[in-house]
């Protein structure tokens, strides 16, 4: 059975920086599925002149799963791309969700939110804990455990963003290696620490603590951008206690489990256009490293043939996301462009590569 993947693209308003500094918008949207790249200027027969000295508008028309615009309220977003995992992952099924994009355009307010303004994490928590509680009121035989952990991928490597040692000396712990596991189907990280929260409050404090964690660092194309791949994982494990009929009977178990990822992904800027030398250089081969190697996972799976090679070993992030991305799983692909036309390059590289993850 192959993959399941959405591609949904959210474009962010034009912030009031950007509006007084006269940018001009790049993008249409056209309905809920569909969008225009650099369109034309409907206001004027002018044609626009923005577009690094082309003298002519792209005008790209792009079909998504889901087309956000800028009034799309951070509920609708929820409603739209992660909502529908929240049953399946109780049953037993992976999913995984990640926004895409460069820095500036929206990531992670689509996942994290602010608190007047909560991003998905903050929603699919809260309907998962609504969810058990009706499960397990319904069914008093059933217990469904919730683990939650919280790490980033930076330069390919692994750090946990809550290990212990983090809550005093907020820094990010030593790097942590892959563990995978065929048998039970789960890429484990060692020593990675596991959370127990009950509430949606116990969670928001945890991901306080964690992105406290975050590696950020200065680039010339943003103040400060961040680096690395934030992936905050949920594993849900449910037992159902079946009785025994009678006393010749013992109690049968049923255990049921999967994992849900949400991903904010460093920004996907090309190394080139930040004009950066020497770390952040690398740092920007080995980001680009992580997202080309998710990108061609991804279309790996998409692809009709049988006898595919799904490169998960090329990066720690598809290794990782090895059992979160095959097979029965869903995967939500959030991407995240500007309509300001100082994005013009990155939100037109960022609809090529979010078309291919769709494609075939
Ligand atoms: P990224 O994580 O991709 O670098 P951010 O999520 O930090 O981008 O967004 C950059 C800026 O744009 C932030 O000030 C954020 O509040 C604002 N922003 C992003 N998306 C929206 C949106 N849909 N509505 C309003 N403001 C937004
Ligand atoms: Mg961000």
């Amino acid at each position: 059975m192959s993959t399941n993947i959405s591609v949904s693209v959210r474009i962010r308003p034009l912030l009031p920086s950007e509006t007084n500094d006269g940018m001009k918008n790049i993008l249409r949207r056209i309905d809920d599925c569909q969008l225009v790249f650099d369109p034309k200027d409907p206001s004027s027969n002018q044609r626009n002149t923005y577009a690094h000295g082309s003298k002519r508008n792209k005008e790209l028309c792009y079909a998504f799963d889901r087309v956000f615009g800028e009034e799309a309220s951070q509920q609708d977003v929820f409603e739209g791309t992660t909502q529908p995992l929240i049953p399946l992952v109780l049953d037993g099924f992976n999913a995984t969700v990640f926004a895409y994009g460069a820095t500036g355009c929206g990531k992670t307010h689509t996942i994290s939110g602010s608190p007047s303004d909560p991003g998905i994490i903050h929603r699919t928590f809260h309907a998962l804990f609504s969810h058990i509680n009706s499960i397990t009121s319904d069914s008093p035989s059933t217990t469904i455990t919730l683990t939650v952990s919280y790490l980033e991928v930076y330069n390919e490597t692994i750090r946990d963003l809550l290990a212990p040692a983090c809550v005093t000396s907020s820094a990010a712990s030593s790097t942590l290696d892959l563990r995978e596991d065929d048998e039970s189907k789960r890429v484990t990280v060692s020593n990675l620490s596991e959370h127990s929260p009950e509430t949606v409050d116990q969670v928001l404090a945890l991901m306080t603590l964690g992105n406290k964690n975050r590696i950020k660092a200065f680039t010339e194309a943003n103040a400060v951008s961040s680096r690395s791949h934030a992936v905050l994982q949920v594993y849900i494990h449910k037992v159902e206690t079946v009785p025994a009929m009678d006393k010749d009977h013992t109690a049968k178990e049923t255990h049921t489990t999967a994992t849900l990822s949400i991903i904010d992904l460093a920004g996907s800027e090309r190394a080139s256009s930040t004009k950066n030398k020497g770390t952040r250089l690398l740092e920007g081969a080995n980001i680009n490293r992580s997202l080309l190697a998710l990108g061609n996972c991804i279309n790996a799976l998409c692809s009709s043939t049988s006898a595919k090679h799904i490169p998960y070993r090329d990066s720690k992030l598809t290794r990782l996301l090895k059992y979160s991305l095959q097979g029965t799983c869903r995967v939500v692909m959030i991407t995240n462009i500007s309509p300001a036309s100082v994005h013009y390059e990155e939100t037109g590289n960022t609809l090529k590569y979010a078309n291919r993850a769709k494609e075939i």
